[in-house]
Order: C-alpha cells, then sequence, then structure tokens
C-alpha cells in the first residue's frame, strides 16, 4: 500500500516561491524537506547567521494532513518569527475539542486554560509553504524540486547527493556541509539509511484513512452543530469519534472539511485500495453525529489518501554532524495533534545544538547526545498520550517525566484534560501522577456532555 495523495486540495493558494538556479557546493547546514519542522529549523539557523541550504522534494504547497494545530504551538511561531505571516493569512481559529469515545461525550475549551492565541485549523499546504516562504526570507536557500538521495556522513564535511528534477530534466548532483538535519518527514532519509527505523508493537500499529468534503457542518464549544457558512462567524472544534478499534477525526478548514480515520493496520491489509475507500465512505456513514454533519456534504472525489504503518520511532537520531528530526525522527498516532508541535520542538532544539556545535566543535557530541534525548523525551511525551500503553520499546519513563516538570503547567494541564477524553492515556495519566506535578485539579479534566445539539 502506497501512500497517495491529491494533486492539491486547498483553494487557498500563496504566490509561488522564486526558483534559486544554481545550488551552491558547500554550505554550513544543510536540512533535508521543507515541512514544518525542516523550514523552522532553517528559519532559525538563518537567524544566527548559518548559511543553511534546504533541499525539498516537492513543489510548494504540496499536499499534506495534519490540519489541527494545538494553541502552545504559537511560541515556536514566534521563535522563528513566522506568526504575523500566519496571523495575517486568516485560518480558522478552533475553541477546542469534543470527542464521543464509547458514547460518552467530553468537551474541552481552551479559553478555560487561559490562553491567548487561538489553536487552529490549517490547510497545510497553505501552511507549509507559508512556514518554507518565511525560512526564505531570512536567507535561507531553499530549492524545490531537488531530492536528496543519501548523506555520506563519514567525514567531517558530510556529502549529501541529490537528484536535481527543476525545469523537467534530472539532474545528479552533490553538496558539502558541515552538519546535516534530516527533516524529510514519513521518507525519513537518514533512518532509512542507518536501518534504523522500528515499526512499533502491531497491537498499536495504525493506518490512516482520509479525504476532503465540502459543505459539512461543524461542531462549536456549546455542543451544538452549525451549517458550514458560519465557519467564519462560529468557531469550530475538531469532532473526535471513536469507533471499534479506531477513532475519526473531522476538522473544518475554510472552504473544506478534513475528515480521516484511524484504524489497526491489520483491518485493512485484505482490501484494495477501492475497497478501502468504500470502507472508508460507509464507516463515516454509521459513525455517531458524523453522518448528521456530513449528511448534505459532498465529497471531493479524487481526494482520498492513505498512509500505511505509521507509528515508528528510529533508534538513531542526533550524531556529531547529523540530526533527524520531526517526522524523520518518530511518528505515532496523531490523536492529540502533536506532530507539528514536535516537529518544532525538535526543530528548535536542534537549531540550538548546532549553532552552539558550529561555535564550539569540540563539545560537539555532547550537544548531539543531549539534542538527542529531548527529542526523544517529546518522542515518549506523545506516545504516551496517543497509545494505551507503551509496548515497553522507545520510550524511557524517567526521561518523559523529566520533560513533563519542564512543560509550563497550563500546557500540561491542557493535555491532561485532553487526555481524559480517550481510553488511550493510561500511561500518561500514571506519568502525571508519579511525577508528583503541581497541576490545577480544576483544569485537569474534560467537561461531559449529554448530547450534541442539531
Ligand atoms: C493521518 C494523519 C493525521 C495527522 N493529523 C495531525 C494533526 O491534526 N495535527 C498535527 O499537528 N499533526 C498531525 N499529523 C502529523 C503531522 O502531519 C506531521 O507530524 C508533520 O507534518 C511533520 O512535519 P515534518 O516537517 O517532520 O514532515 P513533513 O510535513 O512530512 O515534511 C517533510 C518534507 O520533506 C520532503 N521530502 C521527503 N523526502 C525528501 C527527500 N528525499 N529530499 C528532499 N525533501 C524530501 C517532503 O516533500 C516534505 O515536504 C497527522 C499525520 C497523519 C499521517
Amino acid at each position: 500500500m502506497q501512500e497517495q495523495l491529491p494533486s492539491s486540495i486547498s483553494f487557498y493558494k500563496v504566490k509561488t516561491m522564486s526558483i534559486n538556479t544554481e545550488i551552491p557546493k558547500h554550505c554550513d547546514v544543510l536540512v533535508i524537506g521543507g515541512g514544518p519542522a525542516g523550514s523552522s529549523v532553517a528559519a532559525l539557523l538563518a537567524k544566527k547567521g548559518v548559511d543553511v541550504v534546504l533541499l525539498e522534494k516537492a513543489s510548494h504547497p504540496r499536499p499534506q494532513v495534519g490540519e489541527s494545530l494545538i494553541p502552545h504551538f504559537w511560541k515556536y511561531a514566534d521563535q522563528t518569527g513566522v506568526s504575523p505571516l500566519l496571523e495575517q493569512e486568516g485560518f480558522v481559529a478552533k475553541a477546542g475539542g469534543i470527542t464521543v469515545w464509547n458514547d460518552t461525550i467530553s468537551r474541552i475549551a481552551f479559553s478555560e486554560f487561559g490562553f491567548t492565541r487561538p489553536a487552529l485549523h490549517v490547510e497545510r499546504d497553505v501552511f507549509d509553504q507559508l512556514l518554507l516562504k518565511h525560512a526564505e526570507s531570512l536567507s535561507v536557500q531553499v530549492f524545490q524540486q531537488v531530492a536528496v538521495q543519501e548523506a555520506e556522513l563519514g567525514s567531517d564535511f558530510p556529502k549529501v547527493s541529490y537528484l536535481d528534477r527543476r525545469g523537467g530534466d534530472t539532474h545528479v548532483g552533490s553538496i558539502a556541509c558541515r552538519y546535516v538535519v534530516d527533516a524529510s518527514g514519513p521518507s525519513a532519509v537518514l533512518a532509512g539509511q542507518f536501518k534504523s527505523k522500528q515499526l512499533i508493537d502491531s497491537r498499536m500499529r495504525f493506518l490512516s484513512l482520509w479525504g476532503y468534503f465540502k459543505n459539512s457542518r461543524f461542531v462549536a464549544a456549546d455542543g451544538r452543530s452549525y451549517p458550514a457558512e458560519d465557519i467564519g462567524k462560529v468557531r469550530p472544534v475538531t469532532f473526535v469519534t471513536s469507533f471499534e478499534d479506531g477513532w475519526i477525526w473531522h476538522i473544518a478548514m475554510r472552504k473544506l472539511t478534513s475528515v480521516g480515520l484511524v484504524i489497526n493496520t491489520d483491518r485493512a491489509r485484505a482490501m484494495d485500495k477501492e475497497g478501502r475507500e468504500r470502507f472508508f465512505l460507509n464507516t463515516l456513514k454509521s459513525a455517531p453525529y458524523l453522518d448528521r454533519l456530513l449528511k448534505n456534504a459532498e465529497y471531493v472525489d479524487g481526494s482520498f489518501c492513505e498512509r500505511p504503518d505509521y507509528s515508528y520511532y528510529s533508534t538513531k537520531l542526533c550524531g556529531e554532524n547529523f540530526y533527524c528530526i520531526g517526522d524523520a525522527a518518530s511518528f505515532v498516532d496523531p490523536i492529540y495533534s502533536h506532530g507539528v508541535l514536535n516537529a518544532f520542538y525538535n526543530a528548535s532544539m536542534t537549531a540550538l545544538a548546532v549553532s552552539e556545535s558550529l561555535k564550539n566543535p569540540a563539545y560537539r557530541a555532547r550537544y548531539a547526545q543531549l539534542c538527542e534525548n529531548r527529542i526523544r523525551q517529546f518522542y515518549g511525551f506523545s506516545r504516551s498520550l496517543a497509545l494505551g500503553e507503551f509496548g515497553g520499546d522507545g520510550v524511557d519513563a524517567k526521561l518523559v517525566q523529566r520533560f513533563m516538570r519542564q512543560v509550563p503547567p497550563v500546557e500540561l494541564e491542557l493535555m491532561l484534560a485532553a487526555s481524559s477524553m480517550s481510553e488511550r492515556s493510561e500511561n500518561f495519566h500514571r506519568l502525571v501522577r508519579d511525577a508528583k506535578l503541581d497541576l490545577n485539579p480544576a483544569r485537569a479534566g474534560a467537561h461531559l456532555m449529554d448530547e450534541l445539539l442539531f
């Protein structure tokens, strides 16, 4: 089963970016991939005066799933300086989340946590292009339609080879650098090279099927449903409903609604692609409340996508001259919208480690180790939220608890409240309990509701 993405599903386009012609032969830092992780690490390093080249296989705007962002992502957007661009774009501000999990309806509203800036529902092709454009405006040299093939890391000046597909022809080239940052998402170029990618325990291995709808009703924080045309007037919530061993998301954006389901990989193995699309659409029709939200909605033909076997982590993340970040490092089930946040956090830690290593090369192994610990901490944090069990591999509970002690209490309270909305987070609750953190108990839970109103 291959991942399939439609050529573009967004109604919103930002101006096509300029195309640099010559790819340099040398740079300080070579970033692979221009998603949230790559664009952010490149922007942060460029702000510190580092000479950065970013190679991106696709041509932005490129389709991408993962449209729900939680409110603390803004602190990373502020760090790179991209916040004004995001604010001007006018993405949908969301009010919170509502889940129907095994017949229990729970609700959280971000306003109750005192966040002053909104969470967002974003068209990811537009969002990611803005991040990349911002990096370019900070003097990152961005080259699109250039796919990295491999990196030779054996010397102090790694050599990265690529296929340059600009202008219709394909040229082979290479660039020497001091550090390689792999932010190539699920392609995980370096983990592929290292053979360090591990799939986690099969009981927790999921695949996702999703598509886009026009004119869907949406749910707001008051538990009522509203017609699509109210999206600019009433803030939606991310609506999630459980079914059998999986769950379904409903994310209302400006013109389209992203709807997807997550199931255990084994469930769909025997189906072909058409069968999976049929299964996807039939499941939506029978899911509680979702059937009514989508009753008069129009499915965008050709928008069906899938991502198989997506729960993994790499056992080798940072070394003296390389860093693997974002989805190129690990991925867990996205139930708590942690993917983009993880990409931003990894980018922030890596920019610090790389810039310090450039200043003090004698300490670069130490910086790499510290950074790897941080990346693993965040991964463990996300995984304890998203999965009912750790499965014993890839997570160090003590590291996660150390991370919990550093997270601002309000962010932890929000995640505690969110985690009480599913039956996946017993590990998370146990870790918080054992870490004996000083949290506000009034905020660390979700509100229960009897029904949603249509
Ligand atoms: C079904 C699903 C739902 C999700 N929902 C959410 C959500 O609601 N909220 C959330 O926060 N996260 C969500 N996520 C996760 C989120 O989308 C990812 O975590 C996030 O995109 C990771 O960013 P990244 O920069 O690491 O990787 P990506 O966004 O994948 O970017 C990687 C980039 O690298 C480029 N690339 C790949 N190979 C090469 C190469 N060889 N050379 C050069 N460039 C290359 C790609 O073209 C791409 O642009 C979801 C994920 C899935 C699968």
